[in-house]
Order: C-alpha cells, then sequence, then structure tokens
C-alpha cells in the first residue's frame, strides 16, 4: 500500500514553504502543471547544474546544446513520434474516467470502495484507442494542417538533427557526446503523484554517438556513471535499482534499455532511462530529410552512421526524487523536528544567519555576515522568534548550517555554527564563514 500520507505532507510543505505551487491556482489550478517557488526553483537548478558539471563541463569529449522547443514537423514523422508516440486510452462511460490500458492494474475506479477500473458492476470501459501524446499548435496566423506544429515531447531530437553542426564547430572525433536540458511536454494520460508525471517538464538528456560495434561497451559505461551520479546527489543507495527491458518492453529502436528506478511512497518508478539507440534516429533522419548524416572516419577511412547511446532523466522526477529521500522526522525533545536532508551541494539555501535577539547591536553584525556570504553563496537571515524555532523552520527548507550571533561574538569574534544533520554546535571566527562555508561545499 502507497505511503499516500509522505506525499501529502510533502506536497503540503512544498507549497507553505515556497517549493512548488500548482500552476494558476487562483483559477482552480491547471491539471498536472506545476510552478516551482523560490525555494524549488534553486533546488531544481541546483539538480540541473550538478548534471551539467558532471555531463558537460568535467568531461572533454561532451558539447551542450539549447535546441529550441519548436522544430521542423518532419522531425516528429521522422522520429517516430507522430504515428507511434501514443498510449492507448480507456474511458469509462459510466464514471468518465480515464485510464491507461497498459497501467490498468495500478490505476484505481473513482466509485467507492476503491477497485481497479472494470471491477464495479456499473464500470462501462470502451475498448483501448491510441492516443497522441503531442501537444499541437499552429505557426503563423492561420489555423491549417499546413501550420501544424508540435510541443517537443523530448529533447533528444534537436541533439540528433544538430550532430553535424555540433561536430563541425567543434574538434571533435567519435565517440563524442551532446547534452541538453529543457523543456518537453506530453500531454499524459493519466498524470499525477505530484511533479512525478506532468505535461510540462524539463529533460537532462545525453546523446553519445559511437561506432558500431562499440556500442555495447559504451552502454554499460553510461550505466555506471549514471548510477554514480544518483548516489553522488545523495539519494539513498538501497532505494536506488536498476530495471531492464524485457523483450515486450523494449522500444523497436533500442538494442538494450535500463531504466533507473526509484522507491518512491508510490512504488518504483522510473527516474532516468539509459537506451541503446543503434543507428535508428540517425538512420531515420537521413532518409527524410534526404541529407547524408554519416560520420567519415579519417584513421581508418571508414564511413557509417554512428550508433547512439541515451541517458535521459527528468529534471523534475529527480528534483522530486531528491524531496522525498530526503525528507525525515524525528522525535527532539518529545516535539517532532521534520528535516529536509539535501546534501548541502544542491540545498537550495546554503546557510542562515540568525542574529539571537533583535538589540545589542547584534542585528547590525549579522547583517554584515549576511552580506558577506550573500555575495557567494544564497543565503537567508532570520531575525524572528525564538532560536530554536527559527532552527526548526531552517531544517524544514534543508539549510544544511545556521550561524548564530550572540552576545559573546561582540568581544570574541566568533559565531556559533550549528549542523542540520547533527544539531551539534561549534564556535568559529565570524570573519572564516565564507571560506569555511566554501570549504565544505568543496568549491574551489
Ligand atoms: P513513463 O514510462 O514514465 O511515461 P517514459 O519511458 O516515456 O516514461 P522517457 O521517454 O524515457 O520516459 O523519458 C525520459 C525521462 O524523462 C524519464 O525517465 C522521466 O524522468 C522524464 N519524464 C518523462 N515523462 C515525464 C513526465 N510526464 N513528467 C515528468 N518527467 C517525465
Amino acid at each position: 500500500m502507497a505511503d499516500q500520507t509522505l506525499m501529502d505532507k510533502l506536497v503540503s510543505l512544498a507549497k507553505r514553504r515556497g517549493f512548488v505551487f500548482q500552476s494558476s491556482e487562483v483559477y482552480g489550478g491547471l491539471g498536472s502543471v506545476w510552478d516551482y517557488g523560490p525555494l524549488g526553483v534553486e533546488l531544481k537548478r541546483n539538480v540541473k547544474e550538478s548534471w551539467w558539471r558532471a555531463m558537460v563541463h568535467a568531461r572533454e569529449d561532451i558539447e551542450g546544446l539549447d535546441a529550441a522547443i519548436l522544430m521542423h514537423p518532419k522531425v516528429w514523422e521522422a522520429s517516430g513520434h507522430v504515428s507511434g508516440f501514443t498510449d492507448p486510452l480507456v474511458d469509462c462511460r459510466t464514471c468518465k474516467a480515464r485510464f491507461r490500458a497498459d497501467k490498468m492494474a495500478e490505476a484505481r475506479c473513482p466509485q467507492k470502495p476503491s477497485k481497479a477500473p472494470g471491477e464495479h458492476a456499473a464500470c462501462d470501459l470502451t475498448e483501448p484507442r491510441l492516443f497522441n501524446l503531442m501537444f499541437k499548435t499552429f505557426m503563423g496566423p492561420v489555423e491549417e494542417q499546413a501550420s501544424v506544429v508540435y510541443l517537443r515531447p523530448e529533447t533528444a531530437q534537436g541533439i540528433y538533427v544538430n550532430y553535424l553542426n555540433v561536430l563541425n564547430a567543434t574538434r571533435q572525433k567519435i565517440p563524442f557526446g551532446i547534452a541538453q536540458i529543457g523543456k518537453a511536454f506530453r500531454n499524459e494520460i493519466t498524470p499525477g503523484n505530484f511533479i512525478f508525471r506532468t505535461r510540462e517538464f524539463e529533460q537532462m538528456e545525453m546523446q553519445f554517438f559511437v561506432k558500431p560495434g562499440t556500442d555495447e561497451g559504451w552502454f554499460e559505461q553510461w550505466r555506471e556513471q549514471r548510477m554514480a551520479w544518483h548516489h553522488a546527489l545523495g539519494l539513498s543507495a538501497d532505494r536506488l535499482r536498476w530495471h531492464e527491458h524485457g523483450p515486450g518492453e523494449l522500444a523497436h529502436y533500442a538494442k538494450a534499455a535500463y531504466d533507473i528506478e526509484y522507491e518512491f511512497p508510490f512504488g518504483w518508478q522510473e527516474i532516468e532511462g539509459v537506451h541503446n539507440r543503434t543507428d535508428f534516429d540517425l538512420g531515420r533522419h537521413q532518409e527524410h530529410s534526404g541529407k547524408k548524416l554519416e560520420y567519415f572516419e579519417q584513421a581508418s577511412g571508414d564511413r557509417y552512421l554512428p550508433y547512439v547511446v541515451e541517458t535521459s532523466a527528468g529534471a523534475d522526477r529527480v528534483a522530486l526524487t531528491v524531496l522525498v529521500d530526503a525528507y525525515r522526522e524525528e522525535e527532539v525533545e518529545g516535539e517532532v523536528r521534520v528535516v529536509l536532508g539535501f546534501d548541502p551541494a544542491i540545498a537550495p539555501i546554503k546557510a542562515a544567519i540568525l542574529p539571537l535577539t533583535k538589540k545589542d547591536g547584534l542585528p547590525e553584525v549579522a547583517q554584515g555576515l549576511y552580506r558577506d556570504v550573500r555575495r557567494r553563496l544564497p543565503a537567508f537571515y532570520d531575525d524572528g522568534g525564538a532560536i530554536g524555532r527559527r532552527y526548526r523552520r531552517q531544517d524544514e527548507v534543508g539549510t544544511p548550517w545556521c550561524f548564530t550571533v550572540d552576545h559573546d561574538t561582540l568581544t570574541d569574534q566568533t559565531v556559533t555554527v550549528r549542523d542540520r544533520d547533527t544539531m551539534a554546535q561549534e564556535r568559529i571566527a565570524i570573519d572564516q564563514v565564507p571560506q569555511w562555508l566554501i570549504d565544505r561545499l568543496g568549491m574551489a
């Protein structure tokens, strides 16, 4: 049974503390579209920056790209999305609910008591119909078939159609990769579980172009690297696992596919896919565009269409994973404290600066420290309420360290550092605080 209460608590904390709000909430919200508030935007940026550092800056053999959301409609014909990016949809004529035919076992009929669709006497299900998940819109002032464009349902195609541009503009040789972070849109039939499955989301995708025959070795290397990245984000290793796509699941173009799954309160679910897509995509674009997309390997004189190993993760889904994994409740002196135990590198706020009282010159000193820290790192100033309550407020949003300015600071120029996880306190020199933080965060 899914631990729904944890999700409910998380959704409520996310709203109350400014991580995630429902889109257009004043109008009753828009189905499965979410907005990131002040803390959420920092958290998601940190996830994306960690990915970009690992996939682009730390590697000589990967280049970054930011392709447009709108692409030539022929891209989606070539990729197979126009004809095949569909989910089988089942409607109930009685209660008007909609289900994905391939997820009926997990679905619940809205009628009580809770049962699978079709199990109530009143259920009247239609046969499955294929429903295309791409959002369509029109380019230019005329709404006619000729001007249809799509909001991209994945970022990968922007990489394929630019692969020769990137190759020609850089000194890369195969094997090399192109990485991109950007929005994708899918008109999901059964979105839900907060920001897990939404209709507008961000993907972090990397396509690695390799010589056919070397693809299996690269596939294994990328599987290893990607799992290591999730571990480095601080996610619990025992809640991460691999799921191999079996013959029935494997996309027709893929030679091998593995998902990295995380154990959410609603079950084990995919957070990233690693796929060996062969030369399917480049082959299709070559065929549909009529442009040669082959690679000429100077050293061997070989000419070939590269194979592609893809790693594809959702930034929102990873942000949710980080939130779920970080959430804990602890009893401290008879009270429950809620902690988001983020790895400091992805915590939205790195340091809180707290004057013990609002008098005796403490706020002035604390403000000076706040200015000093804020120039380098996201910091927060709080002078409201009892110090214990202020610590709790920071625990709840995952701030790793609080610095308290008290009366001793005025005489010995030291402050108390309080650790979020251990709640242990130590004193350090006030002028050492920024460097202390930079060292702890492993920043240069
Ligand atoms: P699912 O089976 O869950 O629909 P998928 O296999 O279609 O996902 P991919 O096309 O492989 O997913 O997309 C790669 C990644 O993009 C997923 O691992 C996920 O992190 C993210 N993603 C896909 N669809 C959504 C969505 N609707 N909302 C949020 N993230 C998504």
